[in-house]
């Protein structure tokens, strides 16, 4: 057997499966159950996501995230449409060209904006500065929370985004691969974050938080999920035992699971955050506000730390070091971490 990755910081999608997403399986591994979806366990996770969101809410339980976002922004958009999202979003560096590819040639646009949030000034002029037939329409904003480099919109900044795409006649869709660390960490619920803060499309991550595989769309403007049954279909994402990628939903939510697994990942981050800023040479590159924790470190600690064996990745926005926690993140993995940092010292 070959040996567990240790000494990892990669990403949360190095994590196994949480016990309760495996309870959960567990439970729906008895006899047979219709296929495609339609199966009791789907129907009550969706019943428990609508119970999440306070919402009469279209669900949908697809694969990965790269599908989730790029059939969502298909589905808002016709092809000479155009999407306006941050210059380090996944859909942009990320996924391939696959929001392109589903929405048969929709543009992404891209802007700035500082520790991974848009900037709403640059969103607005992408969106004015031009209007004549030439340029791709713009159509949709999708905004990461939390962002790809481990920042927070709050309540009030999503409030102002809102206020924006409303204005300037755009759809807001959400990426929130790591949705439920933002949940944990801004302590409000989950509606305030969504259809309150007037999202109409959620990417809602379930693999990085503990779930074996499977993100859930969520369309809180139901006249948007038109046919995404069939989108999903023709993507290869209707899964035929659909009651093995929604019935891990209903364990994590059912209990609780979900934001204390999320909680601990952001604690972890924090925890970690903290005592590295505390060593000299190393300085902390963005706000630490979910289970992320960007920083630079000298190349010497860099090399070292990989020569003793650590994974984590240094290709994400700015290029410097990323530590991701996540639920199964333990004390020790953070001490031995600073512990080697700390030893490699000049
Ligand atoms: C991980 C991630 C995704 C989904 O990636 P897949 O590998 O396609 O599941 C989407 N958006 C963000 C911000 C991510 O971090």
């Amino acid at each position: 057997m070959p040996p567990a990755v240790k000494n990892q910081f990669a990403s949360d999608n190095y994590a196994g499966i949480c016990p309760e997403a495996m309870q959960a399986m567990h439970e729906a591994n008895q006899g047979c159950a219709t296929s495609y979806g339609d199966d009791p366990w789907t129907a009550r996770a969706c019943n428990a996501l609508r119970q999440f969101f306070e919402t009469d809410c279209e669900v949908f339980f697809v694969f990965n995230g790269t599908a989730a976002n790029s059939l969502a922004l298909a589905s808002l958009c016709n092809s000479y449409h155009s999407v306006i999202c941050h210059q380090t979003a996944h859909v942009e560096t990320d996924e391939c060209g696959a929001s392109e590819f589903f929405s048969n040639g929709t543009k992404l646009l891209t802007v700035g904006g500082a520790d991974g949030k848009i900037d709403l000034a640059q969103v607005e002029h992408t969106v004015t500065k031009r209007s004549d037939i030439h340029y791709p329409k713009p159509r949709v904003l999708t905004i990461t929370q939390p962002t790809e480099l481990g920042t927070l919109y709050t309540p009030q900044e999503l409030i102002a985004v809102h206020g924006l795409t409303k204005r300037l006649g755009l759809k807001l869709h959400v990426d929130g691969a790591r949705f439920a660390n933002a949940v944990a960490a801004l302590n409000v619920p989950p509606r305030e974050l969504t259809w309150r803060a007037g999202v109409d499309v959620l990417t809602f991550g379930g693999t990085k938080c503990g779930l074996p595989v499977g993100e859930a769309v969520v369309f809180f403007d139901k006249k948007l999920a038109f046919e995404f049954d069939y989108r999903c279909k023709q993507a290869g994402q209707l899964a035929s035992k659909m009651r093995f990628l929604s019935a891990p939903w209903l364990g994590i939510l059912e209990n609780d699971a979900l934001l204390r697994h999320a909680s601990h990942a952001n604690d972890c981050a924090r925890k970690l955050a903290k005592r590295l800023s505390a060593i000299s040479g190393v300085k902390l590159v963005h706000p630490t506000e979910a289970n992320a924790v960007f920083v630079q470190l000298p190349q010497h600690a860099i090399d070292g730390l990989r020569q003793r064996g650590w994974v984590f990745y240094t290709f994400i926005g700015s290029g410097h070091c990323r530590f991701m926690c996540s639920w199964a993140t333990c004390d020790e993995d953070i001490d031995a971490l600073v512990t080697d940092l700390q030893q490699l010292q000049p």
